[in-house]
């Protein structure tokens, strides 16, 4: 009996095999919205990587929070209006320019210089207290949406290759005009998945044993990260929710491997004021909460960050537009229309089920 242990734990040890993957659920808060992260994987590896995964989630808004001072998004608000404007670390700088590219190609349906605006509605407020309990002006008057309007553009936004000065930094910079603020609330999330994801592929991917056997999901708000696969090959299933009925569902998406569903809906985050509901989407030619028929987007993409951004701008440009932007990204779309219609791309029929 001893001899045969003694052969079974040399065998893992000559395989590097991990053992059975098993099933590991945990559920908190990160980046002021819910997670719930389930991993496949085997027992003790699955714990620890959650753990990474929370750490890794916590580091993201340390570094993208508008609230923390000393976040790189703090430090770029208040470069604002400054002659040597900020240095950006690289993949930051990549990021950004990315969200300034969808802000062009949305026509400004998606700015990353929203903020102003986003903060007159005290949209965050809105999450951190019950609504019914809010107390207070909620809806700000129309000059003053007018005025924070004027502190928005993304295309008054500059960015330059550094100077040559290494005290001046030698990445590249970014220039944001007096009064100006960057708050990648419509993106932080995705990026974090695109985080996750690469955290793990380092962790899980290449590893010895069987790696059929490794699989993911992460929900952080309105964001899913799917990877790898369960132990039984099943695939994965992420509902689609029901705006009129948010505790419903419409549908499920069918998915396997890696996939980020990113969705923006007028349930997520909204007041209700004298009758009239204000949400938290706001449209960059008004001021106001964007109204162009669609009551949620849902995109389906490889990208997460891009996916985030994508389902913010579709669902201020509405359905005709929207799917004229996802097709441009070569996303796949889904939109849930006022009158509870659903408009879909090609790919997305393909794995949508009533
Ligand atoms: P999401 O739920 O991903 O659609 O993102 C909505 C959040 O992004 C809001 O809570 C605001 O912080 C911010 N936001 C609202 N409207 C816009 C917009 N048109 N462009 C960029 N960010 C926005
Ligand atoms: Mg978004």
């Amino acid at each position: 009996m001893k001899n045969m242990l003694l052969l079974i734990s040399l065998a893992g040890l000559l395989c590097g095999c991990a053992g059975p993957a098993t099933k590991y659920e945990r559920a908190g808060v990160a980046m002021g919205t819910t997670v719930g992260l389930t991993i496949y994987a085997p027992a003790g590896e699955a714990e620890e990587l959650a753990d990474q995964v929370q750490d890794l989630l916590d580091e993201t808004e340390q570094e993208l929070s508008w609230r923390l001072q000393d976040s790189q998004i703090s430090r770029i608000n208040a470069s604002a209006g400054k002659q040597e404007g900020y240095d950006l670390s690289g993949e930051l700088a990549e990021h950004l320019h990315l969200l300034w590219q969808v802000s062009e190609d949305s026509d400004g349906a998606f700015d990353l210089t929203i903020a102003p605006v986003v903060r007159l509605w005290d949209i965050d407020r809105w999450a951190l207290e019950d609504a019914e309990h809010l107390t207070g002006e909620i809806v700000p008057d129309k000059a003053q949406v007018a005025q924070k309007l004027t502190l928005t553009g993304y295309e008054r936004v500059r960015f330059d290759e550094g100077s040559e000065d290494e005290t001046q930094g030698a990445g590249e910079r970014i220039y944001l005009p007096e009064g100006y603020m960057l708050d990648l609330g419509a993106a932080g999330k995705g990026l974090a998945c695109d985080r996750v994801l690469a955290l793990l592929e380092g962790r899980l991917q290449g590893q010895t044993g069987d790696p059929a056997a490794r699989g993911a999901i992460l929900s952080l708000g309105g964001n899913i990260l799917t990877y790898g696969s369960k132990p039984d090959g099943s695939a994965w299933k992420v509902g689609i929710t029901d705006p009129e009925n948010p505790g419903d569902y419409l549908g499920v998406l069918t998915l396997t491997g890696t996939n980020f569903v990113t969705t923006s809906g007028d349930y997520e985050r909204y007041v209700e004021v004298d009758g009239a509901r204000y949400h938290h989407i706001i449209d960059p030619a008004t001021g106001y909460p964007a109204d162009s028929g669609v009551r949620s987007v849902t995109i389906l993409s490889d990208r997460g960050m891009l996916g985030d951004a994508l389902s913010t701008a579709c669902f201020v440009l509405g359905a005709e537009k929207g799917m004229q932007l996802a097709a441009k990204y070569d996303v796949e779309i889904l939109m849930v229309t006022d009158d509870g219609e659903l408009v879909m791309s090609e790919g997305m029929k393909k794995v949508f089920t009533r």
